[in-house]
């Protein structure tokens, strides 16, 4: 509040600047489109999958799991669930049975009759892998995993027991070329 016999204070005075504000928001304005202009003048990145896969590291481990043999064929798998147990995304089931004399399928007292991975719920952590005490389980290095049902998504013990097609040549890929 003015005193008496001050001159009152000038408003234009205690404005700031226009040109200054405006300098400012021009500023900000240029600040966060900084992102944006850096991008239009960067070289693209396409990636020409599947036309062109790029080779993974030899020891790769990204991709659907196999189930292992002995070389004399018996399954590697022995029933025993640890792996189940060990998935933190619930996504194996493992029904074991007792081998017999007759029907021998692993080198071990029992064998798994039902083996199932549901692969949308799988993450690839590899944490079953580490559980199992036969090496039985591994992951592979085939990645493409693209379903048109939820049936499709759960692989079978008899799928697991085969090794993946080539990366490149699942069925469909020749439709993305
Ligand atoms: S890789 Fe991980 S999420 Fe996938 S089945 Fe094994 S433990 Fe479960
Ligand atoms: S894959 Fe390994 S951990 Fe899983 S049931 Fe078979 S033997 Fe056990």
């Amino acid at each position: 509040m003015n005193r008496p016999n001050e001159p009152p204070t000038s408003p234009t005075r205690a404005q700031p600047s226009v040109l200054a504000a405006l300098v400012r928001t021009v500023l900000r304005i240029g600040q966060g489109f900084s992102v944006t202009f850096r991008q239009i003048f960067r070289k693209d990145v396409t990636k020409q999958y599947p036309k062109v896969i790029p080779p993974l590291p030899p020891r790769a481990h990204v991709g659907r799991h196999l189930l292992n043999r002995h070389q004399n064929g018996l399954e590697k798998c022995i029933g025993c669930e640890l792996c189940a147990w060990a998935c933190p995304a619930d996504a194996i089931y493992v029904q074991g049975a007792d081998n017999t004399e007759e029907n021998r399928l692993s080198a071990g007292e029992r064998y798994a009759e039902v083996y199932q991975i549901n692969y949308l719920r799988c993450i690839m952590c590899g944490l079953c892998v580490e559980a199992c005490p036969t090496r039985a389980l591994t992951l592979t290095n085939n990645y493409e995993l693209a379903f048109e049902s939820r049936q499709d998504a759960i692989f079978e013990k008899w799928q697991l027991l085969e090794p993946p097609a080539p990366l490149g040549t699942a069925p469909g890929t020749e439709e993305g070329k």
